[in-house]
């Protein structure tokens, strides 16, 4: 058959119901859309109704003729809080989901036939429909390599007697996951860990990983190979088929750029409507004066933990750009004592455009809750970090932050005012050349796996390739 007349690859894209996920893979469909490859994005109604709320992606794909997106139910009702109760949604979408799922793909309904699925590696019942109506499947995991090693090694972690702590020490040192020997202590583990109850259902999930993500054809990974090539060779002796692609939002950027001449387009996956006065306000701030402040979009504080945090920031007398997602507290009050110095120097929003924020000159350091993907925007614009993981991934995160990376200071499982004022002059102030030499040479690694020639790029047409090559037989 004449190569023109072979209709381009089919690719169904599902990623996990949650903010995080579905930004990065909706920037994994755009680089597959710029390929030329046919694109359905799979969602949620629940998330779609969100992302036509307050994202532009109807009118960023429109120019993508092989671009759709298509939802399917998450069987839960509409009041209920999804990410913060993540094992009902969970559940809920292999009960429910899982059955519309593979009658999407059996019936017709989403036009060509899909030559092969892209979904996210926690929702393994797309592997069973995907072997049901062989279909080739990747799974794409939106966490860090580290941390799914950690969730790879917990059968042994468990063996070992690491698993469950005996006695509340949590500075032990965990031996049993090669590779990350040198600087893992049990306060570092995916926080799960810390239960006393090993059947516990969520480490019942997660223990099963290996086995799971070695199913599928290969494994995707948000990540590049100078930032976790450690890992990633020992997670290559389980799955040895891994495409390291990111970091994905600016591997987004940079594949955009090389194929237009003009400025990409803005472009906004958020389920929460950003506010853009902050960027005015960072324009009239000077060079790496200002630590912007956010917890992702997961995380929720204390009213006491927000006071801490309030003490902490005016007190260390830095200009503080301060992300309070509204649905992360139960509502606040600025203390008056704290209101001048909020006013002198603080400004606070209820959501950022994050990326811009962090490519900002004004912006000098970040206080994160160390989610992946904020972890890989930081290190990308080169900006040193203060890490209070929240749960999950992040714990394992902020470690590999402070003493892997050296790109900041890791301040989990503490909350204290004059701790957090004495880690951001720290951070800003009296080591601040030395973190900023650090994470302007990783933020350097990151582009250059991002040119042709680099890892990420590479990995990039391998993957397309082999969706090319699956699709064509
Ligand atoms: N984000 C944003 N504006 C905000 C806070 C976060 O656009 O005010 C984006 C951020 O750029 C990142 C995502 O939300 O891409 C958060 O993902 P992450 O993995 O860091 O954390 P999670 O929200 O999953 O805990």
């Amino acid at each position: 058959m004449d190569e023109k007349a072979v209709p381009p690859p089919h690719v169904l894209i599902f990623p996990l119901p949650l903010q995080g996920p579905v930004n990065s893979m909706l920037k994994l469909a755009e680089l597959l859309c710029l390929a030329d490859l046919h694109v359905t994005f799979l969602v949620t109604d629940y998330i779609y109704a969100r992302l036509q709320r307050h994202s532009n992606i109807q009118t960023r794909f429109s120019s993508y003729p092989g671009f759709h997106i298509r939802t399917i139910s998450d069987g839960l009702p509409e009041n209920h809080p999804r990410g913060d109760k993540f094992l009902e949604l969970f559940e809920s979408l292999m009960t429910n989901t899982k059955p519309l799922f593979k009658d999407m793909l059996s019936n017709g309904s989403l036009g060509s036939r899909v030559s092969c699925i892209i979904a996210d590696g926690i929702l393994g019942f797309t592997c069973d429909v995907a072997n049901q109506i062989r279909v080739p499947i990747f799974y794409v995991r939106t966490i860090s390599a580290a941390c799914l090693w950690v969730f790879f090694r917990l059968p042994e972690l468990i063996q070992a007697g690491d698993l469950p702590f005996q006695g509340d020490d949590l500075d032990v040192a965990v031996k049993s996951v090669p590779g990350m020997e040198r600087y893992l202590r049990r306060r570092d583990l995916p926080s799960f860990c810390r239960s006393a109850d090993i059947s516990d259902p969520i480490i019942e999930m997660y223990k099963a990983e290996s086995t799971e993500n070695a199913r599928a054809y290969g494994l995707i990974l948000n990540t590049f190979e100078d930032l976790e090539g450690p890992i990633l060779n020992e997670m290559r002796t389980i799955c040895p088929n891994i495409y390291t692609i990111g970091p994905l939002h600016a591997h987004l950027k940079a594949q955009l750029a090389a194929n237009s001449t003009s400025a990409p387009p803005a472009f906004s996956n958020s389920l929460w409507e950003e506010d853009r006065t902050c960027m005015t306000w960072l324009d009239s701030q000077p060079p790496k004066s200002v630590i912007y402040v956010s917890f992702g979009s997961l995380a929720v504080m204390t009213n006491d933990q927000l006071m801490e945090f309030w003490y902490g920031l005016v007190n260390s007398g830095q200009k503080f750009l301060w992300v309070i997602r509204p649905d992360s507290i139960s509502g606040y009050e600025i203390p008056v004592e704290l209101s001048q110095g909020t006013r002198e120097r603080g400004y606070i929003v209820g959501w950022a455009p994050q990326e811009e924020v962090l490519a900002h000159r004004a912006v000098g350091g970040f206080l994160t809750h160390s989610g992946w993907n904020s972890t890989l925007e930081s290190v990308y614009e080169g900006v040193p970090m203060i890490c209070w993981p929240y749960f999950m991934d992040q714990q394992v995160n902020s470690r590999l932050v402070e003493e892997e990376w050296k790109l900041g200071l890791d301040m989990k499982d503490t909350c204290d005012r004059s701790l957090i004022e004495k880690t951001i002059k720290n951070l800003m102030e009296v080591r601040k050349d030395e973190f900023l030499l650090r994470a302007d040479d990783m933020a350097k690694s990151a582009k250059t796996s991002l040119t042709e020639g680099g890892s990420s790029f590479s990995n990039l047409k391998r993957l397309i390739d082999d969706i090319k090559s699956l699709s064509a037989s």
